[in-house]
């Protein structure tokens, strides 16, 4: 399963036949099926909108034609107007003025109303869309977000997922309806006059030819853009998130360098898209304009031969005006599409991502396990890398405590992501309570872990809310009560807010010391079967330590304890101790402070 930015780069670059674009709106289609009645429903009301375009300029006919002329009504008119009023020309000017006002106030509250129905549907299915690739990315393995960034997943959640919306409401819709209108235009021009609506509407065989030449290039333009202004965001993402780093080594200018050129080349891309755009737009323009001037030479010969009244030219007119909207509209559409079927594509490319840990169909729900676990065979390497474990083989029955050592880059972390499941072995398997760990419901198997990492990340809430964490439900009581056993009580009291300090981002307003130990009082809350101590003690003085460390002998009481340790002499207090070595298990002995003892014996030799 490969899940790297470049398989996710060419997914989006691949794609772009006519067969994955029918694939693509069909999804797109089946994700707006929730909301087909308020599809329907813009649908009927911009329908509206093209008797009330036809009805336009009527009133201009009649009073040209009846009213400064002595022409009767159009059919249709004549068969609704009062006999009398057809006979008086000041009846027939109000009527056309009144005319001109209804269609205007009709066609306003169309407007008004479809615009508030798109703009509900539009958000609504847009939040939905949003809210699912949320969860998916939320789902997504960690090596994954380790491997694209996070502000590629930020970018496609934020940004590219609107495309769904603007595909299906923006796009599909105006589309479909410009496509009626424009056979009714067609239809009532040919009513009027025959060989004029044919010329008008030869100039729709250049104009599909334009927007067939221009389509592919304009989406292959959007992806670039879309590729581009995502990078761009990762230079910010990365740079604001890690700003300590950059300004201890003073490399704001660099920084501010790579932002300027990220953004200077998405601005380019953009505006070659505009550009693309704009000049397509010129040229369908142009022809429509070329279409409208043979149509006056054609019109006014036919009304000089008296073929046609000059009211009716000028309704032609009028309706050639229109008639090139609705082909206007086609044209701008589809280009418009382009942008919305890029960022949908690159939507769906992450929804399309699989978790590399899954949950089996029939998972075993589990409530608390004993604490056995069992590593048979167990090797392991990140995607397309070297091996980081190497046949691993051990028991660590319930209650017992496992000292972890080895050099730094052996694998220990790995070895940890192996039992809950951050990654699954690439050979050999882990059991617990003689259980593949893959026949467990997941959720109910990381809950049996209550893990202090090597850095602790805190959320930007209080201190408290960040203790609850693992059990959001905890009353007050039980929080002071999990802090006190970390012997993070005094210090918490001594904050400013005491439990409701908040605590900044990543939990910045802390030290490493406090935030180590907030972690071991949210593990004292969750109250597993099962710890893991992945060097807890890595940031603290020795005093801390030993606060620590009499904290976590009280945490370990009783639960299978994993304690990943680089100093030694942590580890005194474990029943077995394990010593990696470049991935493979190098010894494991019960007699754990004799081999403590010989291994800082050949330190001291080594120096
Ligand atoms: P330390 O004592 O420094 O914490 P460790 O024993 O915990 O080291 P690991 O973090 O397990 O070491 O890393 C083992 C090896 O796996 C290292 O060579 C590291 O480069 C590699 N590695 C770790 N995480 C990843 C990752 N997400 N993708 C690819 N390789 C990784
Ligand atoms: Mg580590």
């Amino acid at each position: 399963m490969s899940t790297g930015p470049r398989a996710i780069e060419a997914d989006t670059l691949t794609t772009g036949g006519r067969r994955s674009d029918l694939r693509l709106f069909w999804r797109i289609l089946r994700q707006a099926r929730p909301y087909w009645l308020f599809v329907v429903g813009i649908f009927l009301l911009r329908l509206v909108a093209t008797p009330l375009a036809l009805l336009t300029p009527v009133p201009l006919k009649i009073a040209v034609d009846s009213v400064l002329g002595t022409d009767p009504l159009p059919g249709f008119l004549a068969a609704i107007v009062p006999e009398t009023w057809q006979n008086s020309t000041t009846a027939l000017l109000i009527f056309a003025a009144a005319l001109v006002v209804a269609v205007a106030v009709l066609s306003r509250l169309e407007t008004l109303g479809s615009k508030l129905l798109q703009t509900y549907t539009g958000e609504k299915l847009n939040f939905a869309f949003q809210t699912r690739l949320f969860n998916h990315a939320q789902r997504l393995s960690l090596s994954y977000h380790d491997n694209v960034g996070t502000a590629d997943s930020i970018y496609r959640i934020q940004y590219d997922a609107r495309s769904i919306r603007n595909a299906a409401i923006y796009g599909v819709i105006p589309f479909v309806v410009a496509g009626i209108t424009l056979i009714a235009m067609f239809y009532v021009t040919a009513r009027i006059d025959a060989q004029l609506a044919i010329v008008a509407l030869s100039i729709s065989p250049p104009i599909g030819f334009l927007t067939w030449l221009y389509r592919r290039r304009l989406r292959d333009k959007w992806r670039r853009v879309k590729s581009l202004e995502s990078s761009a965001l990762q230079v910010l993402q990365e740079t604001l998130t890690s700003l300590a780093v950059v300004k201890a080594f003073g490399q704001e200018d660099r920084e501010q360098e790579r932002f300027e050129t990220r953004y200077t080349e998405s601005l380019q891309a953009r505006l070659h898209v505009t550009a693309t755009d704009g000049i397509f737009n010129m040229f369908v323009g142009l022809t429509t304009a070329g279409g409208a001037a043979v149509i006056l030479f054609l019109g006014v010969t036919h009304v000089q031969e008296g073929v046609l009244t000059l009211g009716a030219l000028l309704l032609i007119m009028s309706y050639v005006g229109q008639l090139y909207g609705p082909l206007k509209i086609i044209g701008t559409k589809v280009m418009s599409l382009q942008k919305a079927l890029a960022g949908a594509e690159r939507a769906y490319a992450l929804l399309d991502q699989r978790p590399d840990v899954s949950e089996r169909p029939h998972a075993i729900p589990v409530g608390r396990v004993a604490g056995d676990i069992a590593l048979r065979g167990v090797s392991f390497s990140y995607e397309n890398g070297p091996r980081v474990l190497s046949d691993i083989s051990f028991e660590a029955g319930r209650g017992t405590r496992v000292g972890l050592a080895g050099r730094t880059g052996a694998g220990k972390s790995t070895l940890m992501t192996m039992l809950t499941r951050f990654h699954d072995p690439t050979d050999g398997e882990v059991l617990l309570d003689g259980v593949d760990l893959r026949d467990y419901k997941l959720a109910d198997l990381r809950n049996q872990f209550a893990i202090v990492h090597q850095e602790t990340i805190l959320f930007s809430t209080s201190v408290a809310e960040n203790i609850a964490y693992a059990r959001p439900q905890a009353t007050s009581h039980e929080i002071e009560a999990a802090a006190e056993a970390a012997n993070a009580h005094g210090f918490i009291m001594r904050l400013p807010e005491g439990y409701d300090t908040l605590v900044g981002e990543k939990g910045m307003r802390l030290s490493g010391g406090e935030r180590q130990r907030i972690a071991l009082a949210r593990a004292f809350l969750k109250d597993a079967p099962i710890l893991i101590l992945d060097e807890p003690t890595s940031s603290v003085d020795i005093g801390t330590e030993a606060t620590i460390m009499e904290a976590m002998e009280r945490l370990m009481n009783g639960r299978t304890t994993f304690m990943v340790a680089h100093r030694l002499g942590t580890l005194t207090n474990c029943d077995v101790l394990l010593i990696l070595e470049e991935g493979r298990l190098e010894r494991v002995t019960r007699d754990v402070v004799g081999a403590i003892q010989e291994s800082q014996l050949l330190q001291s030799v080594e120096r």
